[in-house]
C-alpha cells in the first residue's frame, strides 16, 4: 500500500485545516465574507513577515514576486547588485537582465554564504546602484545568508536590499522592519504550507520611491494597481480565493503557534537530520546551513537522481536531488511548513534503506539512532 511523504524543499504538505478550508465551495470575492477574510490574511502576513509594510499578495508562483520586485523597482539601465551561490541567485540575474537592468553579480561558490563586505565593496565601486538582490536561504544549495549583517551594513547606503525569502520565510527569523529589509519576496507553497500559486511582496517606503519612478513595463505586476486595491482591503484583479482562505488558516495556526517557537522547532529538525546523515558517514554540502533544509553530499558513485527516484517511486518518500552542477552529487531533505519528528524519521529511515540498497556500506539504523538522540536532547 502506497502513501506518500514529501519532504521537498516546497511544495510541502498541507494541514488538514487548510486543505478542509479550501475544499469549500468557492465564494466570489468581491464580498463581505471574502474581504474579512482577505483583511485578516493581510494582517497575519504582516505578523509572519515582522513588518508594517504592505504586502503585496500575487496569484503567480515564487518566481512572479521575484520579477514583481525587479520591474517595480528598476528601470532598464538602472544598476543593480544579484548575489548568485546558486540556482535562485542566478535567476535573481537573469529576471533583471530580461528587463535591460545592468547587473553586477557576486559570484559566492555553490555551498557557501556570501560575505556582506564582498557587497559593501561593489556598493562602493558603484555609488549608482540602485538595488541589491540576495536570498536568503538558497534552496538549491541550503545556504543561509545572513541578511541582518547585509540590512545593517546597507543601512547608511542608497540602494535598497531585496531579499527572496521563498524557502525561509516562516522558517528562519526574518525581521523585515528591525533589520531594514526593503523587499521581501515569498511564495504559499514551503513554509506558508498552502500549496503553490500565492506570491508575495512587501514593499518599504524607500523602495516605494523606486516604484514611483520606475520605467519598466508592467500591468499584472505593477504595485502601483495592487496598493490602490490594497489600501481598500481589496485586489486588482481576481485574487486566488481559495489559495486566499487556506493561507488564513495557515497563518492563523503559525501565529498561534508563534513564530519564535516555530524557528526553534525547524532547528530541532535540522539537527536531527544533520545528526542522522553523519551517522552514516555522509558530508554536509552547505557551510552555513539553513534550518529548512539539509543537502548532503552523495556517497561516492551513488547518483542521487537515482536515489530520489528509488525514494519515491518505490518508498513514496519525496526528497530533492542537486541543481545545476551538483545535479546527482548532493540530495535535499527539506525541515520546512507541516513537518515534524516523524516525518524527519521516515526521510531517515528511507535514505538508509535505498543506500543500502544501492551498495553504500554503513551499519543500518546509525541515522535513526542518531536523528532520536538528537530529537530528544
Ligand atoms: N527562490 C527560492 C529560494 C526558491 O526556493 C524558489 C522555489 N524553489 C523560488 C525562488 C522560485 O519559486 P517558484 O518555483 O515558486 O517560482
Amino acid at each position: 500500500m502506497k502513501k506518500n511523504f514529501l519532504l521537498t524543499p516546497g511544495p510541502t504538505p498541507v494541514p488538514a485545516e487548510a486543505l478542509l478550508a479550501m475544499a469549500r465551495p468557492t465564494i466570489h470575492h468581491r464580498t463581505p465574507a471574502f474581504k474579512a477574510i482577505f483583511k485578516e490574511m493581510n494582517e497575519n502576513l504582516k505578523y509572519l513577515f515582522q513588518t508594517k509594510n504592505d504586502i503585496f499578495t500575487f496569484a503567480g508562483s515564487g518566481t512572479s514576486a521575484m520579477e514583481a520586485a525587479a520591474v517595480n523597482l528598476l528601470s532598464p539601465s538602472d544598476k543593480a547588485i544579484c548575489v548568485q551561490g546558486g540556482k535562485f541567485g542566478e535567476r535573481w540575474t537573469e529576471i533583471c537582465r530580461a528587463y535591460q537592468v545592468k547587473v553586477i553579480t557576486i559570484d559566492v561558490a555553490w555551498g557557501q554564504a556570501v560575505n556582506p563586505k564582498q557587497i559593501e565593496k561593489e556598493l562602493q565601486n558603484n555609488k549608482d546602484v540602485k538595488a541589491v538582490f540576495t536570498t536568503q536561504c538558497e534552496t538549491s544549495t541550503g545556504v543561509l545568508t545572513d541578511i541582518e549583517a547585509i540590512a545593517k551594513m546597507m543601512k547608511s547606503k542608497d540602494a535598497v536590499l531585496v531579499t527572496d525569502a521563498v524557502s525561509s520565510l516562516g522558517g528562519v527569523d526574518l525581521q523585515t522592519d528591525n533589520w531594514g529589509v526593503d523587499v521581501v519576496v515569498s511564495g504559499s507553497q514551503k513554509g506558508l504550507m498552502i500549496p503553490p500559486g500565492l506570491a508575495f511582496c512587501s514593499v518599504s517606503k524607500k523602495a516605494w520611491k523606486l516604484v514611483e519612478q520606475s520605467k519598466s513595463p508592467r500591468y499584472y505586476l505593477d504595485f502601483r494597481l495592487a496598493k490602490k486595491a490594497l489600501d481598500k482591503s481589496d485586489t486588482a484583479f481576481t485574487p486566488a480565493v481559495t489559495l486566499c482562505i487556506g493561507l488564513n488558516e495557515t497563518l492563523n495556526m503559525i501565529k498561534q503557534m508563534t513564530l519564535p517557537v516555530i524557528f526553534e522547532h525547524n532547528r530541532r529538525l535540522a539537527r536531527a537530520v544533520r545528526a542522522a546523515v553523519k551517522a552514516i558517514g555522509l558530508e554536509l554540502f552547505a557551510q552555513n546551513p539553513a534550518d529548512v533544509v539539509t543537502s548532503v553530499y552523495a556517497p561516492q558513485g551513488i547518483d542521487t537522481a537515482q536515489l530520489v527516484k528509488i525514494m519515491r517511486d518505490e518508498y513514496g518518500v519525496s526528497i530533492a536531488g542537486g541543481q545545476g552542477d551538483f545535479k546527482g552529487k548532493i540530495f535535499r531533505i527539506a525541515q520546512m511548513g507541516y513537518m515534524n519528528e516523524f516525518d524527519i524519521i521516515v526521510g531517515i529511515s528511507c535514505l538508509e534503506m535505498v543506500l543500502k540498497r544501492m551498495g553504500y556500506e554503513f551499519e543500518l539504523g546509525n541515522g535513526l539512532s542518531a536523528a532520536e538522540k538528537e530529537l530528544l536532547r
